[in-house]
């Protein structure tokens, strides 16, 4: 019964939602606004977001990063789990989509705690090194160009500090990960990055089969 994880269906979820979500007002509302762009399915799951603010509560972070915003739900959860200190470096190349949340930011009382940089994440994430912050976050989640996750994955793992996770998404590229059949860029690009973290000596690692995959990594 409890060798592997269940397979979670429809009525099971819904279950899961009913005995355990809870989704702060403004989280809702984003969520219900988002669902009407063609991109929607970009977004993470409710239940993934109540995840990581468990996760960031935690590790008890006070600076954190986020590699891809999209129309900032995730960013909105990390930052309502954030103390009033805390920040969130959220990075994201669309001025479209990240236009969408700062509304919802802002009724959350969590806009101050956004730190939101347009440009390349690893332009950004290049710059805060050299900036000398390496060593010194605490959770960093990454949602992003697939391709991309080597490059964000590395220079997140220099900026946290011991003991900080970091949280990859997608790890599952909706099963076509396990699909022989399946060699698009993103699922070969997915494949080779979870193979690539899989013995990282620097990290340890938990694969949490929620939304798409969440790989969480702690670094050593
Ligand atoms: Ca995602």
């Amino acid at each position: 019964m409890s060798t592997h994880s269940i397979s979670v269906d429809e009525r099971l979820r819904n279950y899961m939602l009913d005995v355990s979500l809870r989704e702060h007002p403004e989280l809702r509302a984003l969520r219900d606004e988002t669902a009407k762009h063609e991109m929607a399915r970009m977004q993470v799951s409710p239940e993934q977001g109540q995840l990581m603010q468990m996760l960031v509560r935690m590790v008890g972070a006070k600076n954190c990063i986020e590699v891809g915003t999209f129309t900032g739900y995730s960013a909105l959860a990390v930052a309502l789990a954030l103390p009033n200190d805390g920040r969130l470096v959220a990075c994201d190349i669309s001025e479209e989509y990240t236009r969408l949340a700062r509304p919802f930011w802002e009724r959350a009382g969590v806009a101050d705690k956004i730190d939101l940089r347009i440009a390349p994440a690893t332009e950004t994430l290049d710059r805060m090194i050299q900036a000398g912050e390496h060593g010194s976050y605490d959770f960093a989640f990454i949602d992003a160009d697939k391709p991309g996750y080597p490059d964000y994955f590395e220079r997140c793992l220099t900026l946290l500090q011991v003991g900080g996770v970091i949280a990859v998404d997608n790890i599952f590229m909706g099963g076509g990960v396990a699909d022989p059949d399946a060699d698009s860029d993103n699922v070969v690009a997915m494949r080779n990055f979870n193979a690539l973290i899989r013995d990282d000596e620097r990290i340890e690692l938990s694969l949490i089969p929620i939304g798409d995959g969440l790989t969480l990594a702690r670094k050593v």
